[in-house]
């Protein structure tokens, strides 16, 4: 593509850019310039959704394109990230914490500079080196652990630290880049619904932007952490905030207990939680390897839990679920107002007929990271 072709392109984004909510997240949307007219609509449609239903106060910037992608990925996301202390990203939880599950899922958050979690793969791991085993690695010294800095450390997006208050609200760097696969026939207008064979772009948009926020966590790290020699517990930095509700009923049992999260790559159930692992809210993807074959950040396929959904298939009407919101309600948004119940009712409803649809037919993956 030409300069100037570049030129005309990024003028049209300054109009795209421009939608934002009276006090609600704001989206700055740069097409990097091989996105068409129909994505950066569409593409501002779903940063509109999130913006009128996140209300930090906060500028997101993200460019995005269109590619090629490999066969079975729709979309991917690589984002800016940032590491900061553990008891920094508590006490911003604790500063931001208006919702009941803020204040419940910090006040079972560990206190204190390091938190506890159970971890496999490592290569000093006591069970051998990088063996799947689980242990206990709790940040206080012990088998297994070389160092507490993996247990005081959080990596997360430029945008979820934006909405931590630990990176300046309105930076003006690029948060992160989005790219569209150029293979596959979308569907951009979700007013009749997703035709047969098309997917809903609008949906496909909704989930890459939420990997951007801050839907990311640090297994696929870990995963790739699987081949010899491999790194130690404390190098592996990788923890991100949703890695903190992440529980599973091992991590939660002898040796663990309530607060304790898992950081393991293995096929084992993983759940969301907001009481430090008693209650389970929804179930994890497991991972792209060892694990259920998709990618960790996600929610389990095929319940049709949300937007962070690892797959969609064609025809299916993606939304953002009551669940999806509670997940980054407590990574550090704050929700704009709680659902009235009507709207409760279209999720649900909406979640069924995900269900549905995805029973029917293979799944086209969306590439997430
Ligand atoms: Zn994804």
């Amino acid at each position: 593509m030409n300069r100037i072709a570049r030129v005309t392109i990024s003028l049209l984004v300054v109009v795209f850019g421009s939608s934002r909510a009276s006090a609600g997240l704001i989206f700055n949307i740069t097409n990097q310039g091989g996105a068409s007219p129909q994505m950066m609509t569409g593409f501002s449609q779903a940063a509109g959704m999130w913006s009128s239903l996140l209300n930090d106060s906060i500028t997101v910037n993200i460019r995005i394109n269109a590619v090629a992608l490999s066969p079975g990925i729709l979309g991917n996301t690589s984002a800016f990230f940032d590491a900061y202390t553990y008891s920094s990203v508590r006490n911003a939880l604790l500063n931001d914490a208006t919702s009941t599950d803020d204040l419940s899922s910090v006040a079972n958050l560990p206190s204190g500079s390091v938190h506890s979690m159970l971890i496999n793969r490592t290569s000093n791991n006591p069970n051998g080196a990088l063996s799947a085993t689980p242990y206990f690695d709790t940040g206080l010294g012990g088998a297994g652990q070389a160092g507490s800095q993996n247990n005081s450390t959080i990596r997360m997006t430029s945008a979820n630290a934006k909405a931590m208050g630990l990176y300046p609200a309105n930076a003006s760097g690029s948060d992160g880049t989005i790219n569209f696969t150029t293979s596959q026939a979308f569907d951009f207008d979700r007013s009749n619904g997703i035709s047969a064979g098309q997917v809903d772009f609008v949906g496909l948009a909704l989930h890459e932007i939420g990997h951007l926020l801050g839907f990311r966590g640090g297994i696929e790290n870990l995963i790739s952490n699987s081949t010899s020699p491999g790194l130690q517990d404390n190098q592996l930095l990788f923890l991100g905030p949703i890695d903190l509700f992440r529980f599973s009923t091992r991590s939660i049992g002898t040796g663990g207990g309530l607060g304790v999260n898992d950081w393991t790559a293995d096929s084992t159930a993983k759940y969301f939680s907001v009481d430090g692992g008693a209650t389970s809210l929804a179930a994890f993807s497991t991972g792209s390897q060892y694990g259920d074959g998709f990618e960790a950040h996600h929610w389990k396929n095929n319940l049709g839990l949300g937007v962070m959904d690892p797959t969609i298939v064609s025809g299916e009407l993606v939304s953002i679920s009551n669940i999806d919101l509670r997940a980054f309600d407590v990574i550090g948004y704050n929700l704009t107002a709680v659902p009235e119940p009507s709207s409760l009712v279209l999720v649900g409803i909406a979640g069924l007929m995900g269900t549905a649809i995805r029973r029917r037919s293979a799944a086209n993956k969306i590439g997430g990271k």
